[in-house]
């Protein structure tokens, strides 16, 4: 998807670009300071409502919360999902303080301390066990407290996902019990433990529709050979997500209609002969997000180097790492970046946009083309709204934490 794809799907209003119904310069004035984080609630609405629209009604929609912990955004969302999944202590005391319902909470992810165990189970939570040894923990806390511990096992697949960004199942991995080991693990615990289902999450950022939707197929499969093994009826099946976004201008965006097809079939076939009480998830972080935020930096300097003009911005990789290529470790490829307050514009200056690190890594815009821009000039980067700032090293150089605004 290209930059002005981006703008459009904002919007504009006095030739900036429009954030939550306001010109960007506007917003910039009212927080006060550069650089700056900003969602839009309008987006994140429509973002719940599309799929709504596309995915069977059975199929409950949960926000995997480290995509974006900011507390005003999970408190939006959680009247708008259906549950939150949560990866750490800290996020549960997230999700605890919205109005979301404590059992519509979950709790994956590896190394949970018998600490963040206990804490989960008393507050009837969903834990999500991703080994045996966290099994035994939480039948151990459930003892302790007195409680019946609401558990679903995390399953290791038999099956990888190609395509992913981030594969997160199939082959050896440190998430989820694998697939041979569950009937054991259960057997060890029947009778004390109410084991509700199953979670597969084969991996992320996935934007190849059929992919996604032949994992959905054989979690179906895989988790229809596991449920023989539970005592009761299976009221949980986490199918898990990888809904990708388009990052570059070579991402094409996923084609949803394709998946959400692909749901319905599963939905009206084997979902409701095998499992007619369990509630079909579809887990997502960054595809509820991603799209709905910005980063928004100010021009500092404008210099030219040889015949390369440099915009230097007051934001950089401490804030935003991913759109810098992850430390260098990464092939880097630019992300869609626009002049905020000249949106309407399109681009004729080749500039490269670089933060304010004392280092080569620190770049936001390799040689793209932006409409002429200037010290204090507004310079904005799509896709902002999951893995910002919680996935980014700010304390490198000291530099001040950036502001965050739903809007
Ligand atoms: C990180 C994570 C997600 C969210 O991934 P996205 O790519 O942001 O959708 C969902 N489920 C689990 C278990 C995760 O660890």
């Amino acid at each position: 998807m290209k930059p002005h794809e981006h703008v459009a799907s904002f919007g504009t209003v006095d030739g900036e670009l429009r954030l939550g119904g306001m010109p960007v310069s506007r917003v910039a004035a009212r927080v006060g300071t550069t650089p700056f984080f900003a969602y839009d609630r309008g987006l994140l609405d429509a973002r719940v409502d599309l799929l709504r629209r596309l995915l069977p009604a059975r199929v409950e929609l949960s926000y995997a919360m480290k995509a974006n912990p900011m507390p005003a955004i999970v408190q939006h969302l959680a009247g708008r999902v259906d549950r939150i999944d949560v990866a750490s202590a800290g996020e549960m005391q997230h999700a605890l303080d919205s109005t979301i319902r404590p059992d519509r909470v979950s709790f994956a992810g590896p190394g949970k301390t018998p600490a963040e165990i206990r804490q989960a189970v008393a507050a009837g939570i969903i834990v999500e066990v991703e080994s045996p040894t966290e099994l035994r923990r939480v039948v151990a806390a459930g003892e302790e407290l007195g409680l019946q511990p609401q558990i679903a096992v995390r399953v290791n697949p038999d099956f990888a996902v190609k395509g992913s960004g981030m594969r997160m199942g199939g082959g050896p991995q440190q998430f989820g019990i694998d697939a041979e080991q569950v009937p054991a693990a259960l057997m060890e615990f029947a009778g004390s433990v109410d084991v509700i289902g199953f979670h597969v999450f084969a991996g992320s950022q996935n934007l190849t529709a059929e992919i996604i939707a032949e994992a959905q197929r054989r979690t179906v499969d895989l988790v229809t050979e596991l449920a023989a093994h539970l005592p009761g009826p299976l009221r949980y099946l986490n199918l898990g997500g990888g809904f990708g976004i388009p990052y570059t201008e070579k991402d094409q965006p996923l084609d949803l209609e394709t998946v959400a097809a692909n749901l319905h079939d599963l939905v009206d076939g084997p979902i409701a002969e095998r499992f007619p009480e369990a509630s079909p998830v579809i887990e997502l972080g960054r595809f509820l997000v991603g799209e709905c935020g910005v980063y928004v930096t100010r021009v500092v300097d404008r210099k030219v180097s040889r015949g390369k003009t440099f915009l230097v911005v007051d934001g950089g990789m401490h804030h935003q790492l991913a759109a810098s290529g992850n430390f260098g470790q990464a092939i880097r490829r630019n992300y869609p970046v626009a002049v905020g307050n000249r949106a309407a514009l399109v681009g004729a200056d080749a500039v490269t946009v670089v933060g304010c690190l004392c280092t080569p890594l620190d770049l936001l815009g390799d040689d793209i083309e932006l409409p002429d821009a200037d010290i204090d000039d507004l310079i904005v980067i799509f896709q902002q709204g999951a893995y910002g700032l919680t996935a980014s090293p700010t304390a490198f150089l000291g530099h001040p934490a950036p502001a965050e605004v739903l809007v």
